[in-house]
């Protein structure tokens, strides 16, 4: 089997129509049927397990070619079947819709999938339950656990087998939003189903919304399919290409910024007492339990949190670094920081979230030392 790297960037390959090295940007909506009338024939979903045939495409809110490219590629990147979406909350509503839960056990997580929660609690009666034991224990057959790890804003990290073993024992199914550990295989710890904003690291780049949905099974792929053409949440064709472009630097991007994001925490954390407006810094590589080097095989996340000594300190500190702008989301190749109160209204107003980029991490610790000490 082929390495993460090379099926980033060899892993669609049977779905190139043409020699172009990178495949061209399609902005059809509808393709020609064939000429020859002895071909025409009843259309089947472009679903198969090898990802080996080419299939037709027909029309571009059933499947579109950048797009089967991505699905080829995320398939054999992450040993799974993809669907991709137009966006990291289309995916999570697909998942909804695929399992149909009369019950959801959610934790804290981002606010988007307890906003799609919440619209199935008003139209459906949805019952949210939390993750603790007492919650997990009333899950049925056919219910849903969605976890959220490692999580938004703070990167704490959960135990995936630890809620699979919980959400089986019940019958009921586990979902994982990875989005923040991108390069992390939570099919190994029980999931059920994965999901990724591919917004963040899989798109890399701030320029593309997308989601993912990868599935083990043969038949959950189908119905995906099939859902899908009726939510009309495939990808748009452009972002489709600018995703195929993304993947071919995901590893690369990722380790990296994985690497930068921890020698960052880890200077702030050891020069905490440099920096009295520093209250609380919140990473994966500074919590401890046991399961995380199992989980994220020393690849953390991109993204961490701090907390500030006032709300005003937290609002002046993004306006004093040079190299991380101002701005939500996450995962591209500039550094941003977040007061993160501004767009996520559980966030206290002392919480910056910070996602690092891919500029040299040691002028990355240089901007935030003079802007730490600016707000002393
Ligand atoms: C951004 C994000 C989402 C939603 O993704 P969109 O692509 O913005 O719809 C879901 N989960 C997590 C953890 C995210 O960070």
């Amino acid at each position: 089997m082929p390495r993460l790297a090379t099926t980033s960037i060899h892993g669609g390959n049977e779905k190139h129509r043409v020699p172009d090295v990178i495949p061209p940007i399609n902005i059809a909506t509808t393709f020609r049927y064939d000429d020859d009338p002895e071909k025409l024939r009843k259309l089947e979903p472009p679903t198969n397990g090898e990802h080996a045939v080419p299939t037709d495409v027909v029309y571009s809110r059933l499947a579109h070619p950048n797009g089967e490219i991505i699905e080829a590629t995320v398939g054999k990147m992450t040993n799974s079947y993809a669907r991709v979406y137009s966006s990291g909350l289309a995916a999570f509503y697909a998942a909804m819709t695929y399992f149909n839960p009369k019950r959801l056990c959610i934790g804290k997580g981002y606010h988007g999938c307890h906003g799609i929660a919440d619209i199935l609690t008003r139209n459906y009666g949805l019952v949210q339950l939390s993750l603790s034991d007492a919650d997990l224990a009333q899950l049925e057959k056919g219910d849903v656990v969605h976890v959220e790890t490692p999580v938004n804003p703070d990167s704490g990290c959960f135990d995936i087998e630890y809620f699979a073993q919980k959400a089986h024992e019940k019958g009921a199914f586990l979902v994982v939003d990875s989005t923040f550990g991108p390069l992390q295989d939570p099919f190994a710890f029980g999931a059920d189903m994965v999901m990724h904003s591919a917004t963040k690291y899989f798109g890399g780049h701030s320029d593309l919304l997308s989601g993912l949905l990868l599935t083990r099974s043969d038949e959950t792929y189908r119905q995906l399919f099939d859902d899908r053409v009726y939510l009309g949440t495939n990808i748009g064709n452009l972002e489709a290409a600018l995703l195929v472009r993304s993947l071919k630097t995901f590893e690369l991007r990722v380790r990296q910024q994985s690497t930068s994001a921890t020698k960052l925490v880890k200077y702030l954390h050891d020069n905490m007492a440099r920096f009295p407006v520093l209250t609380e810094i919140y990473h994966l590589s500074l919590q401890k339990d046991a399961f995380i080097e199992k989980q994220l095989k020393g690849v953390h996340s991109p993204t961490f949190a701090i907390q500030v000594t006032s709300e005003d300190v937290a609002k002046r500190l993004p306006s004093r670094l040079h190299y991380f702008f101002h701005a939500t989301s996450l995962g591209g190749a500039e550094s941003l920081i977040e007061w993160r109160c501004m767009s996520d209204d559980t966030a206290l107003p002392t919480l910056l979230r910070v996602s690092v980029g891919l500029e040299n991490v040691d002028d990355l610790i240089e901007d935030f030392t003079q802007a730490l000490e600016l707000s002393a």
